[in-house]
């Protein structure tokens, strides 16, 4: 395959990102800015929590996949018509630029330091008797699931704000999901808030809104993540982000009225719930349009181009620890082992390794 000088740098090394970069690796000259040395399947982090060992395979080094390419470990800071630049002083010139940023989060750097801290929260859920669990979302409730199947013996209390669980899906799947959780002893709190300016290590004693006090050894804060997006605030692209802080995309993703930027991933406005499959599918239209665009060794600005269809009904499978889970599919809610089946087990690692061009079970340190 013949590789274009065409220079496309991409923003975000998450599912998106990184599946925009790995396909473009040999039709462009690739730049990947992340401020990981890795790819993280975000979800199967609570599985890493109760097993630090299943880190191993859902960690996956950026240079694993991406052989071809540049990469840059390093927060972008701003983007310019021409150039992104970087926290640690790059400015890398682009011409065409993919953001994909999602949410923030706070990681280590490098993949050993981060399956440390799955180590050390390992530590803690081992040694707590009583772990205290804010926030009822999917991560909170991801996290409680694997807590109470691999830990039976520990207290497990869950604090959320709203009146229901898992308030992206309906109403259906969230009954079934507070009485799963219920029938593994785990006492969930509803329409109660913790403040959060009161913890401290070491606390034992918290407050809620209704004036519960729960004792518990350690806690979990399992709140929605930031959108990653207030790096763009002050950039070219400030009136192209949302009131939420979206970047606005058209049907091919591009960025509003922009030919070259597109935008893929959590971080769009795309009308849809937001989930990983969905990102990548964005991802393949993205890379699908841009090879096209620069193929055969010249840019081809007439090119027909993918549109992306949103996904018109909210489709979501919530793991509950190993075995079983809560679904919604389009017509349906089912819970237990059925959805379990196909999540659960392995949370789509060895199939997302595969797809990564990795060996699905052996892992590369
Ligand atoms: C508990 C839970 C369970 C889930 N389960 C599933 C599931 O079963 N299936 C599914 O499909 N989806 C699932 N999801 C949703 C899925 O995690 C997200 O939709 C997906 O991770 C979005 O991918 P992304 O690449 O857009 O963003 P992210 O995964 O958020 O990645 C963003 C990347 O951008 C980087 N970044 C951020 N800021 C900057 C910056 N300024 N400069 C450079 N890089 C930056 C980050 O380091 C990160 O690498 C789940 C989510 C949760 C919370």
């Amino acid at each position: 395959m013949e590789k274009n000088g065409k220079k496309v740098v991409i923003i975000g090394g998450g599912i998106a990102g990184s599946v925009v970069a790995k396909s473009l690796q040999h039709h462009a000259h690739v730049t990947l800015v992340d401020p990981k040395e890795y790819f993280e399947i975000t979800w199967a982090s609570l599985r890493s929590m109760v097993e630090p060992s299943f880190g191993e395979r859902s960690l996956i080094n950026h240079r694993d996949y991406l052989t071809n390419g540049d990469i840059i470990t390093s927060n972008a800071i701003n983007v310019t018509e021409t150039e992104v630049w970087t926290a640690d002083g790059h400015r890398i010139g682009y011409d065409y630029l993919v953001i994909a940023t999602g949410h923030a989060d706070h990681v280590p750097r490098s993949r050993s330091e981060r399956l440390e801290q799955f180590k050390e929260e390992n530590e803690k859920i081992k040694s707590a008797s009583s772990i205290l669990i804010v926030g009822g979302g999917p991560t909170g409730v991801e996290l409680a699931g694997e807590i109470a199947v691999d830990f039976p013996d520990k207290k497990i209390i869950l604090v959320h704000k709203g009146p229901r669980l898992l308030d992206f899906v309906g109403s259906n799947a969230a009954d079934k999901t507070l009485k799963w959780l219920e029938s593994k002893n785990v006492v969930v709190k509803l329409e109660q808030t913790i403040d959060l300016s009161t913890f401290r290590d070491g606390l034992k004693l918290y407050q809620t809104s209704n004036g519960d006090t729960i004792v518990a050894d350690c806690h979990f804060l399992c709140l929605g993540k930031p959108l990653a997006s207030a790096w763009l605030s002050e950039s070219v692209l400030k009136n192209d982000l949302d009131y939420l802080g979206r970047i606005q995309v058209d049907e091919k993703l591009r960025v509003n009225g922009r030919s070259n930027i597109f935008a893929i991933g959590d971080i769009t406005d795309i009308p849809e719930i937001k989930q990983g499959f969905l990102a990548r599918q964005h991802a393949e239209v993205v890379a699908s349009n841009l090879k096209r665009k620069i193929g055969g060794g010249r840019e081809c600005g007439q090119c027909g181009m993918d549109t992306y269809k949103p996904q018109s009904t909210a489709m979501a499978i919530v793991s509950l620890g190993r075995k079983e889970a809560v679904a919604q599919f389009p017509f349906l809610t089912l819970i237990g082992r059925i959805p379990g089946f196909i999540k659960s087990g392995d949370l789509f690692v060895g199939k997302i390794r595969k797809q990564m061009g990795l060996s699905p079970g052996i892992v590369k340190s």
